[in-house]
């Protein structure tokens, strides 16, 4: 279904039309984890609302290439001229690509468990050195970088004399320089809000590659705009991320883009809000934080029993990828009891029969629901009209309202399209029902072959052992009767 669909632009700061560079294509970067430590909840948000964002316009047609890096080097930590992930390799005395894989997998793992489609490409940026380094020689040629003691820094007051350094974040240069002037250690810079393209690799340091200008590594702001170039092109049309790296890291993208191609990367930048917990940002620094790990499995004292990933799914849909979002056990329960009340409708609603004709207007709420996605992603209004959907089902189910078969259909698919398909849920309920539905069939089998091999009917109780078998599940007997269990 093709319909005008309208975005938040952070460049503009205005919702837009949504006009691709090339029609019917999407090409969508979003910035992805640095692999020095497991994703916490405030993580999987930015990242399952962009996932959000690529189910629907893969539902409307849409081709799209979406791109996802995986950063596994030049992440600097805040508070020395030492990568996040060299760090974390010394500390914990590992090969840094083994923290990288670590972390890599438990990331994917995680995804999985919250049924994110996967992406298109998911570069690394260890995998871009040489374009890193072209790059660099390209911004050096074009006179926005400067080269220091084996270190090449962006020469942002130059930039900034012909293009604004600051357009997206809305800063002017005397706050970048106010902001930037703290947090800095690096010396080596004409300017403190300059910022590193190269760093000259200490000897300690132990990511480090050759390049033009001595044994050093990439920084980090870099690798994003190689790879989006690289496999999007110079211009694409989303960039995301969460909010905090608006600034510095999506400024600079745009500086060094510019500085390379000499044009806008970027049509429309989209930023998640951030996941907080007692008011304060999750984040990894200060602990502030819950796992998915913990969510799953109960253990954390934030929350008082473990939940399905998607009642944290859906807990984190019924807000607006915009708005904050806090996270609390009494918000999750709430969450938990509506999830519920939707997949009861949604096993309902397959039961339901048809009538000579229609009390509800099956097609203006279909309208609606696009709409409500239509209108910058809004998955909260979405909610409230599948809300709607979940009254009818009752209502038609009560004889107190109608539906014609064809009027039903919409009403079935409609829900199945946003609930599963878009939004991403997965009806966990009904992998409980099977579950225990599973246990009584086997159950009832044993009782079976017992009276069977009580009555000495050795071919029928072997026939159901032995098929059993077949399907992947031994029975077992002991003195307290027979078990089974399932390979
Ligand atoms: P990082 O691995 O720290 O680069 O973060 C990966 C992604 O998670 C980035 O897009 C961040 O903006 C995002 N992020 C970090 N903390 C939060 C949070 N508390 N809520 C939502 N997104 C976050
Ligand atoms: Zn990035």
């Amino acid at each position: 279904m093709k319909q005008d669909l309208y975005l938040y632009n952070s460049l503009s700061n205005k919702k837009e039309r949504f006009e691709p560079v090339k029609e019917g294509y999407v090409g969508m970067y979003v910035c992805g984890p640095t692999v020095y430590s497991n994703v916490h909840l405030g993580n999987v948000r930015t990242f399952m609302s962009f996932d959000m964002i690529y189910r629907y316009f893969l539902h409307l047609g849409y081709k799209v290439r979406y791109v996802r890096n995986i950063t596994d080097a030049g992440h600097l930590t805040d508070d020395s001229d030492e990568d996040k992930i060299s760090k974390k390799a010394r500390l914990e005395q590992l090969e840094p690509m083994e923290i990288v894989q670590k972390y890599t997998t438990d990331f994917h793992l995680i995804l999985q468990k919250f049924n994110f489609l996967p992406p298109s490409i998911e570069p690394t940026a260890t995998g871009h050195i040489l374009e890193q380094i072209e790059a660099i020689e390209t911004i050096l040629e074009n006179g926005l970088a400067y080269e220091v003691n084996g270190s090449v820094y962006f020469d942002v007051l130059k930039y900034n004399e012909k293009e604004h350094y600051g357009i997206l974040s809305k800063r002017n240069i005397e706050d970048a320089i106010e902001n930037t002037r703290a947090l800095d250690g690096q010396s080596d810079k004409k300017n403190p809000q300059d910022f590193a393209l190269w760093k000259k690799a200490e000897p300690e340091h132990i990511q480090r590659w050759n390049s033009p200008w001595g044994i050093g590594f990439p920084g980090w702001h870099l690798e994003c705009t190689v790879m989006s170039t690289k496999y999007l092109g110079e211009q694409f049309d989303i960039h995301g991320g969460g909010m905090d790296l608006k600034f510095p890291h999506h400024e600079c993208e745009i500086a060094q883009a510019q500085a390379c191609n000499h044009q806008n990367p970027v049509k429309y930048w989209l930023h998640g809000n951030m996941l907080t917990m007692n008011g304060k940002k999750m984040a990894k620094s200060t602990g502030n934080n819950i796992l998915p790990d913990e969510i799953f499995s109960g253990d954390n004292p934030n929350i008082s029993k473990s939940f399905a990933p998607s009642v944290a799914r859906f807990f984190m849909m019924q807000a607006h990828y915009r708005s904050i979002l806090d996270f609390s056990n009494d918000a999750i329960l709430a969450a938990e009891k509506g999830y519920n009340r939707l997949m009861d409708s949604i096993d309902l609603m397959i039961k339901l029969q048809p009538a000579g004709s229609s009390s509800l207007d099956v097609a203006s709420w279909k309208a609606k629901c696009y709409q409500a996605m239509s209108d910058d992603f809004n998955t909260p209004v979405l909610i409230a009209h599948l809300f709607e959907g979940v009254k009818w089902i009752n209502l038609v189910n009560d004889g107190k309202e109608t539906l014609t078969a064809s009027d039903l259909d919409v009403l079935v698919s409609t829900m199945n399209v946003f609930t599963f398909d878009i939004l991403g849920l997965e009806n966990s309920k009904k992998s409980d029902n099977d579950t225990e539905r599973l246990d009584g069939l086997v159950k009832l089998l044993i009782e079976m072959r017992k009276t069977a091999r009580d009555d000495r009917n050795w071919e029928l109780s072997d026939k159901i052992r032995d098929e059993l078998i077949v399907l992947g599940i031994q029975l077992k007997d002991g003195k307290e009767g027979t078990t089974y269990s399932i390979s």
